[in-house]
C-alpha cells in the first residue's frame, strides 16, 4: 500500500490510474478507522479496479475546536488496518495541501435547503464544511465511484445533490450501516461514550425498531409520536430531532 501525502502525489496517481484504464474507488475518512469503514472498504473493491481511503480530520467541518483537538487520531493502527485490508492508496494529506489558500476562506455553497433540518440546525456549517473537502477530495483522487455510509444519511442525500448540482462525474454509493451487537451503530467518537452512555444508546435503537415495525400499521404521525414519547420517557436522554423524510428531499414525509 502506497501512503501518500501531498496533493501532487495524489493527482500524479490518478492520472496513471486513468492513463492505464484503472478504475477507481474512493472512502473518504476522518480515520481512527472500525468496522462500518472496512464495510465501506470492501464495497470498493468489489466495485473498481483501485482503492483509495482519505484519512484527513477537516478542521471546516467542526463548529467547536474542543470537539476537533478531541476528534481520535491513530494513524499507526488506520495505516496497518488498511493495508491488512487490500487498500491501494492511504491519502493521508496535511491541512495546507488541502487548504493551501487559507481553510478560513471557505466558499459557502448553496445546498438548496437540505441543511436545514435534524442534523444542519445543530451543526452550523458543517455540511458545508463536508460539501467543501469532499468537493476537493474528488478533485483530486479522481474518483469514479464514491462510498459513504447510510450511518451519515443528511451528509449522504447532500454529497448526491451535490455532485448532480456541480456536475461531477463520480458515481455515488451509500452502504448499509455497521452496527455493534447492542445496535449502537459504529462511530470513531463511540470511544467517547460513558459506560452509561453506551447502554442508553441501546435505547435508542431499539425506538428505531419499534418505529420501523410501526409504520407498518400505524399513521406516520402516530407512529412518530409514539417513538418521541418512548425517548421523552427515559431518563438521561435528551433528544436533538426524531424526523420522518423523504430520502432525497429530506423533507418531512406522511403528514397532511
Ligand atoms: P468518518 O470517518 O466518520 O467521517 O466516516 C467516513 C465514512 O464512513 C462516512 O461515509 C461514514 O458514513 C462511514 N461510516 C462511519 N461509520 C459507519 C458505520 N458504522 N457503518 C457504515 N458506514 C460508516
Amino acid at each position: 500500500m502506497k501512503v501518500l501525502t501531498t496533493a501532487r502525489e495524489m493527482l500524479d496517481f490518478a492520472k496513471e490510474a486513468e492513463k492505464n484504464g484503472l478504475t477507481i474507488g474512493f472512502v473518504p475518512t476522518m480515520g481512527a478507522l472500525h468496522r462500518g469503514h472496512l464495510s465501506l472498504v470492501e464495497a470498493a473493491k468489489q466495485n473498481t479496479d483501485v482503492v483509495v481511503v482519505s484519512v484527513f480530520v477537516n478542521p471546516t467541518q467542526f463548529n467547536s475546536s474542543s470537539d476537533l483537538a478531541k476528534y481520535p487520531r491513530t494513524f499507526d493502527s488506520d495505516r496497518k488496518l488498511l493495508e491488512n485490508n487490500g487498500v491501494h492508496v492511504m491519502f493521508f494529506p496535511s491541512v495546507d495541501e488541502i487548504y493551501p489558500d487559507s481553510a478560513s476562506q471557505s466558499p459557502t455553497f448553496d445546498l438548496d435547503g437540505l441543511d436545514q433540518n435534524m442534523e444542519g440546525p445543530n451543526r452550523p456549517g458543517h455540511f458545508n464544511g463536508v460539501v467543501q473537502v469532499v468537493m476537493r477530495l474528488f478533485d483530486l483522487v479522481g474518483a469514479d465511484m464514491a462510498f459513504f455510509g447510510e450511518k451519515d444519511f443528511q451528509q449522504l442525500a447532500i454529497i448526491r445533490h451535490m455532485v448532480k448540482k456541480l456536475d461531477y462525474a463520480v458515481n455515488i454509493v451509500g452502504c448499509p450501516t455497521v452496527r455493534e451487537p447492542s445496535g449502537l451503530a459504529m462511530s470513531s467518537r463511540n470511544v467517547r461514550l460513558s459506560e452509561q452512555g453506551r447502554v442508553l444508546s441501546t435505547e435508542l435503537f431499539e425506538t428505531l425498531i419499534q418505529l420501523r415495525n410501526e409504520l407498518k400499521t400505524l399513521s406516520p404521525d402516530l407512529a412518530l409520536k409514539n417513538a418521541k414519547a418512548r425517548i421523552h420517557g427515559t431518563p438521561h436522554i435528551k433528544l436533538e430531532y426524531l424526523e420522518l423524510v423523504d430520502p432525497e428531499t429530506l423533507l418531512p414525509i406522511g403528514f397532511g
